[in-house]
């Protein structure tokens, strides 16, 4: 007996509300991300999500290395941890928004306490944020935000 479940997947995906975490996800908001995080664990937790949801990534551990990772390709989203070595998230947004590039959507990951963090993520430019801990529902939301962000500015410089 063969049991499509294809629809039924794309039909949990479309709902980030309920926090499961299908491969489809990635079918439906395709985006190249980034992900810069300096805490191993917190590194591997938020790529384990990413992939379960279907997404390929990258991952680098300071700012610095973030403008190096641009030079090579031009990602859609970074899930950018404020608080890192080098250079912070703050300063590797500002620089990044000054590069002539097609601007990519940044979720600031923050700790739950630094409450302060959340309004400067997005003075200083970033254009969403994330809570520590990581809920996945939050992450996909983030994501289909960042998804409609980059097709209407696709759409608009077409
Ligand atoms: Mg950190």
């Amino acid at each position: 007996m063969i049991l499509s479940t294809t629809n039924k997947n794309l039909l949990i995906s479309e709902n980030p509300q309920d926090g499961k975490l299908t491969n489809s996800f990635a079918d439906l908001y395709p985006l190249s991300i980034l992900i810069a995080e300096d805490n191993i664990v917190n590194q591997k937790l938020i790529e384990r999500i990413l992939h379960k949801l279907g997404y390929q990534t990258d991952t680098v551990s300071d700012g610095i290395q973030v403008l190096k990772s641009f030079v090579k390709k031009e990602y859609n989203v970074i899930l950018m941890d404020v608080r890192m070595p080098e250079m912070d998230g703050f300063e590797a947004t500002h620089t990044i928004r000054q590069m002539e590039i097609t601007q990519p959507y940044i979720i600031a990951m923050t700790a739950n306490t630094m409450s302060g963090d959340k309004t400067e993520c997005i003075q200083k430019g970033m254009n969403d944020y994330v809570s520590k801990p990581f809920s996945a529902a939050a992450i996909m939301n983030s994501l289909k935000n960042g998804y409609t962000y980059i097709t209407q500015k696709k759409y608009n410089s077409d």
